[in-house]
């Protein structure tokens, strides 16, 4: 009997793990003694990490997309529908078509998805860079702006912990390179006590951010926005008036897990540590944004996740072997630091990161990576 495995969620994670295990088992694929299936709401992937340099002009969008099926390796098979529901005791996802796909083993990779609603006025007031379309809108209101007072703010939980640094650090170089700086007012809200949830990150970017004449305001848990007024307030009682609000709206998982009684507050799959695997359960596993581990919700760690899961599908599907390798919280997060430099962090369960001197050598490596992304997800490096 054909042993399935089924990917819920064609992004960085559901993709990277589909082709690993089809690049080990292709053999077994061929004679149909396994199957790989990979269900996906779109039939195009797109580069999340591209949207900060779509703001600022310094990539095009048609440089982010790619047709889902063109990044597959060989032996997967790619079913375009959404998944709206999860029968674990049948061992069947059902399809929005109406469909169910059966497995023996399943992978979730559905991601996170932003969650405008919880902050009345963000959709009518706010601007975000965390969706292509909100990219271009903020890159098409950054190519009119003649200065005045920009204020980000950050909703938690979110993707990506470094992006909006990224985004306040180059917004305040291009602001100086269009010459508009000293008609420019930034501030740069958080809603922990310090500038960022990483301890050596808010000590050595606090600094940074106030000699570059960044305003830094902690204890600031977006509550609502008056797009009328133009104001955003807080929880804790500050407001600011604005010109551009940018936003890092808070996030959610998709519903599939809640509709399917998986998933706990927030739609996050209660997730092991190591193995990955849904909590009592050794057939269902998640992986990348959508777990309730407590890692960066990133690319990065998407794909290192992906590593450790497939060489476990790979044994339990070829030979029953259980699961033997361990995630061990790894990250790595670049952080551009202007439009010229960037520095990085690396991190696991056990190694806070320390932040090394930002160069433009970094800042490179960052480009070249967001140039041959495809490779890495086609598991070809
Ligand atoms: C502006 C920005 C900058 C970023 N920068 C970086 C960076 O520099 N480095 C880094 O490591 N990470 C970065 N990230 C984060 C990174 O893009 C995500 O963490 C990563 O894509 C997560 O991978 P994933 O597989 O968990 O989810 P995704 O890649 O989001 O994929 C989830 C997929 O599942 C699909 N899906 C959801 N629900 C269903 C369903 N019910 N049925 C079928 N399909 C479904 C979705 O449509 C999507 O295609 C950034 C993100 C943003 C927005």
């Amino acid at each position: 009997m054909t042993k399935k495995l089924l990917i819920v969620g064609a992004g960085t994670g559901g993709l990277m793990v589909a082709n690993f295990v089809a690049r080990d088992l292709g053999r077994e694929i061929a004679r149909g003694e396994i199957a790989v299936t990979l269900l996906g709401d779109r039939e195009e992937y797109i580069y999340q990490p591209g949207f900060l340099y779509v703001v600022f002009d310094l990539m095009r969008p048609a440089q982010l997309r790619r047709p889902i099926r063109e990044l597959l390796a060989p032996g997967v098979e790619f079913v375009h529908d959404r998944a709206v529901r999860i029968d674990p005791q049948r061992k069947v996802v059902e399809r929005a078509g109406g469909e169910e796909l059966a497995y023996d083993y399943l992978v979730l990779a559905t991601g996170s998805d932003l969650n405008l609603a919880e902050v009345p006025g963000l959709q009518e007031g706010g601007h975000w860079f965390y969706t292509l379309e909100g990219a271009l809108r903020l890159r098409d209101t950054l190519r009119d702006f003649k200065g005045g007072r920009l204020v980000l703010t950050v909703g938690v939980p979110h993707k990506c912990p470094v992006a909006p640094l990224e985004f306040t650090m180059m917004f305040e170089e291009w602001a100086r390179v269009r010459g508009i700086r000293e008609q420019t007012e930034i501030v740069y809200t958080y809603p922990l006590g310090r500038a960022h949830s990483i301890a050596s990150v808010a000590e050595w970017v606090q600094p940074e951010l106030e000699s570059r004449g960044v305003r830094v305001e902690t204890f600031f848990n977006m509550e609502s926005v008056d797009p009328a007024k133009r104001i955003v307030h807080s929880m804790e009682g500050t407001d600011f008036d604005y010109d551009v609000l940018v936003a890092i709206p808070p996030h959610r998982g998709d519903e599939l897990g809640a509709t399917s009684g998986l998933a706990e507050a927030g739609n996050w799959y209660p997730t092991d540590r190591g193995r990955l695997n849904l909590a009592g359960r050794d057939d269902i596993f998640a992986l990348g944004d959508t777990t309730n581990l407590p890692v960066s919700k990133a690319g990065s760690v998407a794909h290192f996740q992906a590593e450790v899961l497939a060489d476990n599908l790979v044994g339990l599907l070829s030979e029953g072997s259980p699961p033997a390798y361990q995630y061990n919280g790894r990250a790595f997060c670049f952080i551009e630091t202007g439009l010229e430099r960037a520095t990085f962090i690396t991190f696991d369960y056990l190694h806070p990161p320390q932040v090394p001197q930002p160069t433009s050598a970094v800042h490179w490596f960052k480009q070249t990576y967001n140039r041959i992304h495809w490779a890495n997800l086609k598991a070809v490096m």
